[in-house]
């Protein structure tokens, strides 16, 4: 399979329940037209007040190594680990 150069976008999470933290997920381009990120939050209009999340700037192009975010890197990790 071609390898493709990865989409990434910065999000900040936090909530009351966590300190507000920066990661860069992935981003799913599989499905909805790359509006979620891999692990499975919505881009588009995100709010942190509201969702306890929201993106940071625009989508970039960059590789599978800058992934940051735990829940991210946790389904990748995952994939990787399929036969
Ligand atoms: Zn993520």
């Amino acid at each position: 399979m071609k390898k493709v150069r990865a989409t990434l976008q910065k999000m900040g999470y936090g909530d009351e329940y966590s300190e507000y933290t920066e990661y860069v997920c992935l981003v799913d381009e599989t499905c909805h037209g790359g509006e979620y990120t891999f692990c499975g939050n919505a881009i588009p209009d995100s709010h942190l007040d509201i969702e306890g999340f929201e993106a940071i700037g625009d989508e970039y192009k960059g590789s599978i190594k800058e992934v940051t975010c735990p829940q991210c890197l946790k389904r990748i990790e995952y994939i990787k680990s399929l036969k």
